[in-house]
């Protein structure tokens, strides 16, 4: 679909041990680890990329695992829940399985008319897994504790906290071409008809609250999805359009990228699809080799030594 955001492509966001976050994410959760590659920007970091098989967009949530980092803390110009897709019915077994692995979690809750559990990763990153009331047709990786019957799909939704949140949504929807749905207390349920699933953005305003700092489990951006590069310097002109500043469109090897910083305050990205996570790796060996991009494979020995291990 050309000119149009389809949803969400990614979520990044900031752990502290490289090998804890691996476990949790693939262990506990049971996503696949589909590119293991450095912080283009400190490659001496790793960055992680979990998601389904194939890494499709809308499943895909990265991190920089920073060992030691400071914790973070939530608060307004921040994105500050994730928000998961699971099957109807499986919440019972996701509360069972939190509880055994010592996940910190609160019982099921109701809103906007879906069940839903939240969650705190190891850094205390805040998730919600939500029983989506519209069809979520697709195929989750499945693991042998985790199977296809409560295995998480990818994502249902992105919240952002702001102060007052008019300048965001006028984001969403003058430039990207989102709608708002329903609005529950402070939270205003933001949706694009382009696509089914990783379609909505919740926007909760909270008038008095402090900014949060983005440090350990915080999300550091949240990527939106376009088609390809055509597309996404129609955006950038849109942005532009809007009085915001936007970067130049920046080669991230598995996509094409812009960033800029939403009038909310939180970093926004928009990145292709093109040429996708099967670039430089076969879908089945997907995660399996430390990747490097071009200018760094020089010093892969030296990048080598410094990673941690992570089995
Ligand atoms: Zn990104």
């Amino acid at each position: 679909m050309k000119n149009t955001i389809l949803g969400l492509h990614h979520i990044t966001a900031i752990a502290g041990n490289a090998q804890k976050n691996f476990d949790f994410y693939t262990r506990v959760l049971g996503l696949r680890l589909i590119k293991k590659t450095v912080n283009f920007d400190d490659p001496k970091t790793y960055h992680l990329y979990y998601g389904d098989e194939a890494g499709s967009p809308g499943t895909i949530l990265t991190f920089f695992p920073w060992d030691g980092i400071t914790a973070g803390r939530r608060g307004t110009r921040q994105a500050t829940e994730i928000g998961y897709s699971v099957p109807a019915g499986s919440l019972a077994f996701w509360q069972d399985r939190l509880d055994k692995n010592n996940v910190i979690y609160n019982k099921p809750a109701k809103k906007f008319g879906e069940e839903y559990l939240t969650f705190l990763d190891p850094d205390g990153l805040k998730f919600e897994l939500t029983v989506s009331k519209d069809k979520d047709d697709r195929q989750p990786w499945v693991t042998e504790e985790i199977t296809a019957e409560h295995a998480i799909r990818g994502f249902h939704h992105v919240t952002i906290t702001t102060n007052k949140i008019d300048k965001t949504a006028e984001v969403l929807t003058a430039a990207f071409g989102y709608r708002l749905e329903e609005q529950e207390v402070n939270r205003s349920r933001f949706i694009t008809d382009a696509v089914d699933v990783a379609a909505i953005v919740d926007l909760v305003e909270a008038p008095g609250e402090t900014a949060g700092h983005v440090a350990g489990g915080s999300v550091h951006h949240v990527a939106f999805r376009v088609q390809d590069e055509e597309t996404l310097m129609y955006f950038r002109d849109k942005i532009v359009a809007m009085g915001l500043t936007i970067t130049e469109k920046i080669d991230r090897n598995y996509f094409y990228s812009l960033y800029f910083r939403e009038p909310g305050g939180v970093l926004f990205e928009i990145a292709t699809d093109n040429p996708g996570f099967s670039v430089d790796e076969k879908v089945a060996e997907l995660g399996t080799a430390l990747k490097l991009p071009a200018q760094y494979e020089s010093s892969r020995a030296e990048i080598e030594s410094i990673l941690p291990k992570l089995n």
